[in-house]
């Protein structure tokens, strides 16, 4: 039995389910005397055996683990409801969707041959009904999502979750590594840019911040085939942690409020200057990274706080138009017609509410205007039923929620400054500025 028919005969037994055979499956087995026995993975004289339900399985090869996620498996369509047609694919890949897509779905949401990303759960709610709900047609059963379903997806995602204890992802071997060669690169870098900038060259933001970049693109070539590339080694593990461990700690702020940058060439690699400027402006960053973060979050919760009371006492009031004219303009699209779903427009005149996606799709390509809050016409603290969106006056002490989603915002902001800070160059364009 090679790899490939022992991952069929763990589909064809829903072995997947039972966190035992993931481990035989996924991790390296410790033997003494090379031998090693669970009940599940019997292996004596380098001959490997499974054990299932079904019987004793003796492997052709010898390798450990037994699977790899990295490994291609070829999956039958006749096989997986989720599919339409056969696919060569990640075993990875081919073990997510069958717990979170195959398995609860059964067909109703097609196989996902790569990153399966939150999107799966807008569809999931679009689409939910109760577990009593009575189905239109065939067409309609296929198509609508029971409770049960949506409880043996969120129960297998949590299932997954505790699979991390088998599979690190963050540590490939490249991961743990700084980019072959930074260091000689780095001194180049640094004196191609002095020659070009002059001795000063640092002392410019927007030269530290083109240092930082080019030496970043380093680190990006370095990592180009890693799996674990734009799925855990991503945003702050890219801009923050390996730069400031491998390239340069760069432009550390101070804590004045003048955003001044001290620049610190060296790596954590590198390790500590003795520089009395530049020690500073690391001790700067330790503390930022603790003491300043601590405040900076206690920000957020006051801000909270603030906007909570301001907006407390705001209701929607049903069954009243305030009868405006005004609102917010903008040119439907196909990027932006979402955004009008369940609101208010005025339309040659008239207050139309915009009941579907597919009525928001028919205005791809027109200029309208959006009733909305800002420019309700009622007095005090209220809005009126048109200048809110539907699913607000479904909930019209409901204010409160969507007011905490812009808390939340400035919340999350005020804490990945402390994560994820990243200094970039934009260009300025004057026509688009003042347009
Ligand atoms: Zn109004």
């Amino acid at each position: 039995m090679n790899p490939n028919d022992l991952f069929k005969l763990v589909l064809k037994e829903k072995l997947l389910n039972k966190i035992d055979y993931v481990m035989a499956l996924f991790t390296i087995p410790y033997m003494e005397d090379n031998k090693y026995d669970s009940g599940i993975l019997k292996i004596e004289n380098k001959i490997v055996t499974f054990v299932t339900d079904s019987g004793s399985y003796k492997l052709d090869y010898y390798r450990f683990p037994l699977l790899d996620y990295l490994d291609n498996t070829l999956l039958n369509k006749d096989e997986w409801k989720s599919l339409s047609e056969d696919i060569e694919t990640s075993l990875g890949i081919a073990i997510t969707n069958y717990l979170i897509i195959e398995k609860p779905f059964k067909g109703k949401i097609p196989f996902i041959d790569g990153k399966i990303t939150s999107s799966i759960e807008d569809i999931i709610a679009e689409r939910l009904v109760s577990d009593n709900y009575i189905p239109k047609d065939e067409a309609d059963d296929k198509i609508k999502i029971r409770v049960k379903e949506l409880i043996e997806y969120v129960d297998n995602c949590e299932y997954l979750k505790t699979w991390n204890r088998y599979f690190v992802q963050a540590a490939s071997e490249r991961t743990m590594l700084p980019p072959e060669g930074i260091t000689e690169k780095k001194k180049q870098i640094v004196k191609d840019m002095i020659k070009e900038f002059g001795e000063n060259a640092f002392k410019d933001q927007v030269n530290v911040v083109k240092l930082e970049e080019k030496l970043k693109e380093i680190d990006k070539e370095w990592l180009k085939d890693d799996p674990t590339l734009g799925i855990v080694t991503s945003g702050k593990v890219l801009n923050n942690s390996r730069k400031e461990l491998f390239l340069t700690m760069g432009g550390i702020p101070a804590f004045d409020d003048e955003g001044e940058l001290s620049f610190v060439l060296n790596s954590l690699l590198e390790g500590w200057p003795s520089d009395p400027d530049t020690l500073t402006a690391m001790f700067n960053s330790l503390r930022a990274g603790s003491l300043s973060r601590a405040l900076d979050t206690q920000y957020g919760g006051l801000f909270a706080k603030i906007i909570l009371r301001a907006i407390g006492n705001y209701t929607v009031k049903l069954n009243v138009d305030c009868g405006t004219k005004l609102g917010w303009s903008i040119k439907v699209d196909d990027t932006n017609f979402k955004s009008i779903k369940f609101r208010h427009i005025i339309d040659a005149d008239k207050t139309i509410l915009i009941d579907s996606e597919e009525m928001a799709k028919g205005y791809i390509g027109k200029s309208i205007l959006v009733r909305s809050p800002e420019t309700c016409a009622l007095e005090g603290e209220n809005y009126c039923q048109y200048c809110v969106s539907k699913l607000l006056s479904e909930n019209p002490d409901g204010i409160k929620n969507d007011v905490t989603e812009v808390t939340s915002i400035v919340m999350y902001e005020s804490m990945k400054k402390m994560h994820n800070t990243t200094k970039s160059i934009t260009r300025l364009n004057k026509k688009e500025i003042f347009s």
